[in-house]
């Protein structure tokens, strides 16, 4: 492997065990940094080794759920001890939440949603910070096309609004951490093809939704089909990079043109 700048760069990168996450530790162990995968599925947790291929010594993998901020505490000490610095953060995981008319939908589900997707991106950039501050690095959060283009997403109220939330706060942190060298920016990706996307369009609830023509739903994306989660992990490597030195509180859209047809 040639020497580059992510070489023994730390890389933590939360729902890492699928997905656009998966993709990115992949990219990113590819590139000789260590990752540390943060995820809360013990199952794809202990088999993320099969799809890198990395030394042990390089991937760190630790059971959290970011909507337990103690866990998550407890993971930056971890990577403190083990690794003592931490230089770039994908604050990745989230859920796609439940579809439903916001008449009928349950409370409980709303503020699952919320807990997850919002409150533990702020949570996993509030920890990381003491130890980015030390040398400065990057943060990306990941955030959807579903948080600017609602009007296309109807009964997805819970999911677009924490996705609109994490990238205005995104901003924020990006204005209080540059001072830090602490860029922050955030992917806005349209259809990947992931076990989210997966599970979400076969669920009874989208279906459901789906079928109602007072819902309607978003457009094809200009360049046909889902991204690849390597799509996503490419975009993320380029925030991260010295190649993006000067981006910091950017929204990037990764959707095939998704957002023109629907703005
Ligand atoms: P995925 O289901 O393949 O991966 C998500 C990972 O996050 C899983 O490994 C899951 O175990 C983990 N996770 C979920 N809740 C967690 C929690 N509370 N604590 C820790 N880990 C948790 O899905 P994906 O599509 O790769 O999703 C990654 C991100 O991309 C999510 O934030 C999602 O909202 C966003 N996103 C997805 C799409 C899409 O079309 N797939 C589009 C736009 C944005």
């Amino acid at each position: 492997m040639t020497l580059n700048e992510f070489t023994d760069k730390v890389v933590l990168i939360t729902g890492g065990a699928s997905g656009m996450g998966l993709a990115s530790a992949k990219r990113f162990s590819e590139l000789g940094a260590k990752v540390c995968i943060m995820d809360k599925n013990k199952t794809r947790l202990n088999e993320v080794n099969i799809h890198l291929s990395a030394s042990e010594d390089q991937i760190m993998t630790l059971e959290c759920d970011i909507s337990e901020p103690s866990q998550i505490e407890k993971g930056m000490k971890e990577i403190n001890n083990s690794w003592g610095r931490l230089d770039i953060v994908f604050a990745n995981a989230g859920i796609g939440g439940v579809m439903a008319p916001i008449e009928t939908m349950d409370i409980k589900d709303w503020k699952k949603t919320i807990d997850i997707d919002l409150t533990g991106t702020f949570a996993t950039v509030k920890y990381a910070i003491p130890l980015l501050k030390k040398q400065g690095g990057s943060i990306v959060i990941t955030s959807s096309i579903s948080g600017n283009r609602v009007y296309s997403q109807a009964g997805f109220s819970c999911y677009s609004t924490a996705k609109a939330a994490q990238a205005t706060f995104m901003k924020m942190a990006a204005l209080e951490l540059g001072q830090y060298g602490i860029r922050v920016n955030a992917v806005c990706p349209g259809g990947v093809a992931t076990n989210m996307s997966e599970n979400m369009s076969k669920s009874p609830e989208v279906q459901n939704i789906s079928m109602q023509p007072h819902f309607p739903r978003g457009n094809q994306p200009l360049m046909k089909g889902s991204a690849d989660p390597s799509q996503i992990a490419d975009a993320v490597e380029f925030l991260t990079s010295q190649k993006a030195s000067h981006i910091t509180g950017t929204e990037l859209y990764i959707d095939g043109g998704e957002s023109l047809l629907q703005g």
